[in-house]
């Protein structure tokens, strides 16, 4: 078995399910899915730069999972609230 099969972008596992969320570059296990829609709610999943910010913060939990090796969750929670707060910030401000 090749790893041919596409891959989650958050826990980088194989998986035969993967959704596509937004634009559809990114492809979202079952598992990190529901764990967003659930700790964030589904307006996490809509359109806007959300994928953008998924993409650097990928490249960030790749660099840490060398250093660390597990407890990714607990990183993407922290930056997830991190962007949350430059949101409201930016709300704010008045766009
Ligand atoms: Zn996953």
């Amino acid at each position: 078995m090749t790893s041919s099969l596409p891959s989650c972008c958050i826990c980088n596992e194989n998986k035969r399910f993967l959704a596509r969320v937004n634009a559809g570059k990114k492809l979202y296990c079952i598992q990190c899915e529901a764990k967003i829609s659930k700790e964030y709610g589904t307006d996490y999943w809509k359109p806007c730069s959300f994928t953008e910010f998924f993409e650097s913060m990928s490249k960030e939990i790749n660099s840490n999972r060398k250093k660390r090796g597990s407890g990714n969750w607990s990183l993407l929670k922290e930056q997830l609230q991190q962007i949350d707060e430059e949101r409201q910030l930016q709300k704010e401000k008045g766009q």
